[in-house]
């Protein structure tokens, strides 16, 4: 028993000294990023970080702050860096912190959106250190949403040589067990916005305004909920195009989409909060009608929407495109029993039509119309945050019990 127990403590010995014969030696070929200089060009910002040795990294950029990132391996970071004050119109607040397993995460906040053009390495010459630059142009708000994440990353070749699946997967994918368990993503699109006010109520209402006050409230709803992360497709009075809708929801890998409207019709009569789902073939009149009023959005703003509806048309073939519809009709079905016990509801609650933005071929859609601005009653219970707030609490009700299902 004694020996044993010798034997083990010389094995224990054994290791922790090769563990730190492994970090001296892992250390002593560790080079360091010791300076940054930040170059102004016309419209364009270079950043080129030096260092003795070369190394790997990858550089993306995220939100909410918007941020450039930049990720670094087999390499130290001098934190002289953050101080950097190169005037430019792109960054500011520059921070140096860990990123998982041996990495340096390198994160400037930025002033406007951009793009990261180019990323390349320059081996030591002429007197200068090993030199990273990356190129960024200004971009607008909507090419920068869609260029969001550490998918679009530009990375030197062997960063991700651990990832297991190929980088830009164009093809739907399945779910994994772990991937299940993690936080539930929903984005809620506020309909309408910018330039395009949406439906205008009986005395003047925006829906453009409605579904931005019930969208964030929404969220705010949603956001109780530590297993939910929430997105808004606009967090400001911003005209987005519908396809770029759809590209958001897929961007942030959403596990369900809520695009939030509110709906006005001739007859002032016209009342009820309805549920929609997406279809080639339009369940009424009515909800044909109202997705023709709906896709309109994108002619308003002056962009012909007939362009892509080739490209629509395809995706809509997938078969991605059936499951995902199945997914929708049950959230939707859901969401107008929910809603029927609360509030007066259009008959059919759950509807069917064709519109654009519930065109994800990956992601559970439904389009929610609170109801009808052109009906004096309606109008003035939307344009209140108590009436909103309660169709948000049912709303929620609705995604925890469509959550509830393991296949979702
Ligand atoms: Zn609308």
């Amino acid at each position: 028993m004694i020996r044993l127990r010798q034997y083990l403590r010389k094995i224990m010995y054994i290791i922790s000294v090769m563990a730190l014969f492994c970090i001296v030696v892992t250390d002593a070929q560790a080079g360091k990023i010791n300076n940054l200089r930040i170059g102004q060009g016309i419209g364009t910002v270079r950043v080129v970080f030096e260092s003795d040795s070369d190394f790997d990294y990858k550089v993306f950029t995220l939100n909410e702050p918007n941020r450039l990132v930049v990720d670094v391996k087999g390499v130290e970071v001098s934190q002289n860096i953050s101080k950097n004050k190169d005037e430019n119109i792109f960054l500011e607040n520059i921070r140096v912190g860990s990123s998982g397993v041996n990495g340096i995460r390198i994160a400037f906040d930025l002033k406007q959106p951009v793009l990261v053009k180019k990323t390349f390495i320059l081996p030591p010459q002429s007197g200068f250190n090993w030199r990273f630059a990356i190129d960024l142009e200004a971009t607008n708000e909507r090419d920068f949403f869609a260029k969001l994440g550490s998918a679009n990353s530009q990375s030197s070749d062997s960063f991700n040589r651990d990832d297991i699946l190929p980088k830009n997967n164009a093809v739907p994918q399945k779910k994994t067990p772990t991937q299940q368990s993690k936080r539930k993503i929903i984005v809620i699109d506020a309909g309408h916005g910018g330039v395009d006010p949406g439906a205008i109520g009986y005395k003047g209402t925006y829906e453009k305004k409605i579904t931005f006050f019930m969208a964030k409230e929404l969220k705010e709803e949603l956001d109780k909920n530590s297993k939910y992360k929430v997105y808004l497709t606009r967090n400001r009075d911003l005209f987005i195009p519908l396809r770029d809708r759809v590209k958001i929801a897929r961007k942030y890998d959403a596990d369900l989409f809520i695009s939030i409207h509110a709906d006005s019709a001739k007859n002032r009569k016209a009342k009820g909060l309805s549920v929609y789902t997406l279809s080639e073939t339009a369940s009424d009149k009515e909800a044909e009608a109202l997705a023709e009023k709906e896709n309109k959005a994108d002619i308003v703003a002056g962009l012909n929407f007939a362009d892509h509806t080739k490209e629509v048309s395809d995706i809509l073939l997938s078969l991605a495109q059936r499951e995902t519809n199945n997914s929708s009709s049950e959230f939707a079905n859901i969401l107008s029993s929910e809603m029927s016990k609360i509030v007066k509801t259009v008959s059919n609650t759950h509807r069917f039509a064709g519109f654009a933005v519930l065109k994800a071929p990956d992601v559970p859609s439904v389009l929610l119309e609170l109801g009808y601005l052109s009906n004096p009653d309606e109008e003035k219970l939307l344009r209140q945050e108590k009436y909103r707030k309660k169709l948000a609490k049912a709303t929620v009700k609705a995604v925890n019990k469509f959550f509830q299902d393991p296949k979702h």
